[in-house]
């Protein structure tokens, strides 16, 4: 088995994650690809406002439904925040000790991966691999390792969305469509729970 570990805030799920997972899936030749959505991301828990995780959990489900070999895993929901990848990874290698892990990261998160909690571990644990993002060459970025501290990794080609959840999130506020930016059923989702209208700081971030 080789499964794709795909995290995120999710806030909500849009058409550029879901693109980029199915990208991977195919490309990497993966068995599956799980969204695990964060319990809170260890770098967003200074902002307020972020969605119940369990209702990122269903958007993200609802974003994925009936999509081949994606799925969206609870893991880092049934621990205390904040979520930390490479105790998710280790969760995941518990549950399934012979399956192949791989780490999917978008270009802008691996720009900072070097603060991460034990990129060494992550790496023992996961192959990482980069994704573009926006047009952003992986290549082109510095992670920000000290020199011999460097981790092994693998950039990918995937398919161009330029989407980000927080576009989403301000086009609600400002009552524009985001018909093209979310599947159906998520923006039924943002609706029915009125999800984004008032400003707020994860709003504005
Ligand atoms: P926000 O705008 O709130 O920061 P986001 O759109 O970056 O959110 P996240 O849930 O933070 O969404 O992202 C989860 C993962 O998906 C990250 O690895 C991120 O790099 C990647 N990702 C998000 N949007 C895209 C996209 N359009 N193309 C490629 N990767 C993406």
């Amino acid at each position: 088995m080789r499964i794709g570990v795909f995290g995120g805030t999710f806030d909500p799920p849009h058409t550029g994650h879901v693109a980029v997972a199915e990208d991977a899936r195919a490309h990497l030749d993966l068995d599956r690809v799980l969204l695990v959505p964060a319990h809170v991301s260890p770098f967003k828990t200074g902002e307020s406002g972020i969605t119940d995780p369990e209702l990122r959990l269903r958007m993200t489900k609802a974003a994925v439904h009936g999509i081949p070999g994606l799925s969206v895993d609870r893991i880092e929901l049934d621990r205390e925040p904040p979520s930390f990848t490479v105790d998710t990874l280790r969760g995941l290698r518990k549950r399934t000790p012979d399956a192949e892990l791989l780490l999917l990261l978008g270009a802008d998160q691996w720009a900072s991966f070097a603060r991460w909690k034990d990129p060494e571990e992550i790496a023992r644990l996961a192959e990482i691999v980069v994704m573009a993002r926006e047009g952003t060459d992986p290549a082109g970025i510095d992670p920000g390792f000290e020199p011999g501290s460097e981790v092994p990794w693998s950039p990918l080609d995937v398919r161009r969305v330029d989407v980000s959840s927080t576009e989403v999130r301000q086009r609600v506020r400002e009552g524009r469509s985001i018909e093209d930016l979310v599947p159906a059923a998520v923006a039924r989702l943002i609706e029915e729970n009125e999800l984004y209208r008032a400003a707020s700081a994860a709003n504005t971030a």
